[in-house]
């Protein structure tokens, strides 16, 4: 059995070509990738480490830790989206290595193999969210960072999130985002622990609709950091 929901990937797929168009759909994630991206190496220390990212969709993350100076593998389930991925790579000269292969399979793969897991905007599409979480722990070698970030569940994040980003701004198509599937930073950090992480900093990706911008802090309502750590 897959860990995998097949409307999730078929929702991505159409919308693949888009991954690159800084004002499309994936316009927020452009716009929050140089926090994330501050997040994870302020931590980690990329550059010269062995990277994955998990549901790595067009790559906008996995390319810009590579051109850091780590060495990304990038995966997902979205056969379209990893093409996106490889031909942007191929344009931009920023050499990522991305495979259609399923988290857990991978753990079985190459346990213990990478120095830094990251897993973006992921959790809240899959079916089973512990076992993407306990995968990304048996991935990265004792010592390690884990990564996640996701939607945090309350009254806040479905109107901002769900009603307004897909019903009143159009931000998202309708439909992207599955309420029940959102996680609250506490079921995350029990997930971490469940798979023997240890949690070491949790921060709020927030967005001012007046200013458009987005800023990192202590506001978790809606979207979140997390960073995890693989006791040595
Ligand atoms: N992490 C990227 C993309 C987030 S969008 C970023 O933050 O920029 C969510 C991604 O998760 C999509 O690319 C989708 O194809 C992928 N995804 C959904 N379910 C998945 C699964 N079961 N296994 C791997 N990837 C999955």
């Amino acid at each position: 059995m897959i860990n995998v929901d097949e409307t999730e990937i078929d929702k991505f797929s159409q919308l693949a070509h888009k991954w690159w168009d800084m004002s499309g759909e994936f316009k927020p994630l452009h716009e929050i990738n140089p926090l994330r991206l501050g997040f994870i190496d302020e931590r980690a220390a990329i550059t010269g480490k062995q990277v994955l990212d998990v549901g790595c969709g067009g790559g906008i993350l996995a390319e810009s830790m590579a051109s850091l100076g780590a060495a990304v593998t990038g995966i997902d389930l979205a056969k379209k989206s990893l093409k996106v991925a490889q031909l942007h790579s191929l344009e931009s000269g920023v050499a990522v290595d991305y495979r259609c292969v399923a988290v857990e399979e991978l753990a079985e793969e190459s346990p213990a193999s990478f120095d830094v897991v990251t897993c973006m905007e992921m959790l809240e599409h899959v079916p089973d969210p512990q076992s993407v979480v306990r995968s990304c722990a048996s991935l990265v070698k004792p010592g390690g960072w884990v990564f996640f970030s996701t939607l945090n569940r309350n009254a806040k994040s479905y109107l901002l999130a769900v009603v307004g980003a897909e019903y009143v701004l159009n931000m998202l198509p309708r439909g992207t985002h599955e309420y029940a599937r959102f996680l609250k930073p506490s079921e995350l950090s029990r997930m971490a622990r469940n798979a023997g992480l240890d949690m070491d900093a949790v921060r709020g990706m927030s967005y001012n609709p007046l200013t458009r911008i987005y800023s990192l802090g202590e506001d978790t309502a809606v979207n979140y950091l997390m960073a995890c750590r693989r006791p040595e």
